[in-house]
């Protein structure tokens, strides 16, 4: 834009270097946090519906930075996905996940296995298999501990390629689960050749429950179809006593939510092991 004369030129490259500038900042203090290891990752307990034991945890992602405060993942993530970020980030989850899983399982004698949330961008790298494989060896964890969550959207781009991968990933022994289903574009045809283990029920559909009859159905024909694939379920965000009730009702396998416990700091979740009977 060297060419461009006149005020329109300067009235544009002000702001959008103002725009550039508040992104680079951004993207130092992100790099930063994970330099320094500002990240965290929280807990949130798996509950096994038929017994009520806690059978696993889904690790999320924290960022509290000093000046602007705690960032929700919501936020940071799709701007650690637009900057590449997620990549060494995505990383540092797995071996934080793996290292804690192993010390939990270890220590308590649990079978306890932990979910993590990987973006598309870090499934679409062609090293993904060997960096998944590095993070194994590196922490011993054992594979049939750790489970992968994969969004319905990711889905999106579907391709031969993919497929392959997670065939790859579930070989090594790790569980594949189909994130927030029922939001996305899923159709029937492809959700059963997919190589997965599990879908997750997103929230959406889970806080309708006993709003009317057909949203309640709903739930119910999404985990029976969830069974007739051979997939087992888990519903996401459960809140309240009536949601948990109809999804025993179901047959569904696995619940996660508030009704039983929030996201929790390792040390929390922790003292949450020790309680457990
Ligand atoms: P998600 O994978 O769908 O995770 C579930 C979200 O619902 C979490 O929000 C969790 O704290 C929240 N939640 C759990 N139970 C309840 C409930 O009963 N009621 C309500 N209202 N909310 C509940 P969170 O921790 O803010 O994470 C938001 C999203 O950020 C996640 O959605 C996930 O897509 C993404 N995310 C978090 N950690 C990571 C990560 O390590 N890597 C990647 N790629 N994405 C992550
Ligand atoms: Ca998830
Ligand atoms: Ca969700
Ligand atoms: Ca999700």
């Amino acid at each position: 834009a060297k060419e461009r004369k006149g005020n329109n030129y300067f009235v544009f490259n002000a702001s959008l270097e103002a725009h550039e500038m508040k992104d680079i900042t951004l993207e130092t203090k992100l790099y930063d946090a994970l330099r320094l290891e500002q990240l965290a990752l929280h807990y949130q307990p798996k509950i096994d519906i038929a017994t009520g034991k806690l059978i696993g945890m889904e690790a999320l992602l924290r960022w509290h930075d000093e000046e602007l405060g705690f960032i929700p993942p919501d936020r940071f993530i799709p701007f650690a996905e637009e900057t590449g970020l997620i990549i060494p980030i995505g990383e540092w989850v797995l071996q934080r996940a793996c290292l804690d899983v192993k010390g939990w399982n270890d220590l308590f004698d649990l079978n306890l296995r932990v979910a993590v949330n990987f973006s598309p961008i870090q499934l679409a790298l062609p090293n993904i298999i060997e960096m998944i494989q590095n993070v194994l060896h590196s922490t011993n964890v054992d594979p049939s501990f750790v489970e992968i969550e994969i969004t319905e959207m990711s889905m999106v781009d579907f391709n031969d390629q993919l497929m392959e991968k997670l065939a790859i990933i579930r070989e090594m022994g790790i569980t594949i689960s189909i994130d927030d289903f029922g939001t996305g574009y899923s159709s029937l045809s492809y959700l059963k050749n997919l190589p997965v283990d599990t879908l997750k029920i997103d929230r959406a559909f889970i806080m309708e429950i006993g709003t009317s009859e057909t949203n309640t159905n709903l739930v119910g024909a999404i985990i029976h179809l969830a069974h007739a694939m051979n997939l087992s379920v888990v519903a996401e965000g459960v809140e309240r006593e009536e949601e948990w009730a109809y999804l025993k009702s179901c047959g569904c396998e696995q619940a996660q939510g508030y009704y039983f416990s929030r996201p929790l700091s390792p040390d929390l979740f922790f003292q949450y092991v020790l309680t457990q009977p």
